[in-house]
């Protein structure tokens, strides 16, 4: 009903049928390289460098495109535009078939970076969760969306100065209590729709080692 209404048409050119027409797919700058997540410098297979890695620091990260072009466009619109429905699956596609070759092998729980609840309500929808929840479903790994929750309405990030900027991130999330067990030595997929700072992922990966987890990898659509 809703292609209906809402006719599919590609997000880079407008022509119809679908939401990347494959010369606008082609268009993607998709990442060939990885970068270590704590100190964003160049690293194979995006693995945190040895050197900066500590007890509650995040392991690795893959991310699949740079945030740009016709990806960030496509991004912006699963965001606020939540009628794009099938656009947030597309999306977690490509996330999960390209993904397939860069996150280690092993077992993994998947979750989401969480939005406050007041935030997914006005939006609708978590769009990290969904982009989780394709992920979970395409390499055969449990999800559990709500590990994390965000126990503060992050500020407006741009307004506040470095120092606030960290503090009001530190404080966003907590362990939710009742999945204790469940993560407790395990490995964790953090996954969320962009890398731009990585002060979320960080910190969400902090609270987790915390909490007894024993990896943490990030993958995100774009950084
Ligand atoms: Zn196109
Ligand atoms: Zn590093």
């Amino acid at each position: 009903m809703w292609d209906f209404i809402f006719p599919k048409r590609c997000i880079g050119c407008g022509a119809f049928g679908s939401y990347f027409c494959f010369s606008c797919f082609r268009k993607i700058h998709f990442v060939t390289s990885g970068i270590c997540p704590v100190c964003e410098r160049a690293s194979i297979y995006g693995v945190t460098h040895p050197v900066c890695l500590n007890k509650y620091s995040i392991d690795g990260l893959s991310s699949v495109a740079i945030y740009e072009g016709v990806m960030k466009i496509a991004i912006r619109k699963f965001k606020y535009k939540p009628y794009l429905s099938h656009l947030g699956e597309v999306l977690g596609l490509i996330l999960a078939n390209i993904s397939h070759f860069s996150v280690p092998k092993g077992e993994w729980i998947v979750t989401a970076v969480p939005l406050h609840r007041h935030k997914e309500k006005e939006r609708g929808f978590n769009q990290a969760e969904i982009l989780g929840k394709v992920i979970g479903e395409r390499l055969g790994y449990k999800f559990v969306p709500d590990i994390l929750l965000r126990q503060k309405e992050t500020k407006i990030q741009a307004k506040l100065s470095e120092e606030e900027r960290k503090k009001n991130i530190a404080e966003a999330f907590v362990l939710n209590g009742k999945n204790h067990l469940l993560i407790s030595e395990k490995s964790i997929i953090m996954v969320d729709d962009v890398w731009t700072t990585g002060a979320t992922i960080r910190t969400c990966a902090n609270v987790l080692k915390r909490g007894g987890v024993k990896r943490v990898w990030g993958l995100t659509l774009a950084r």
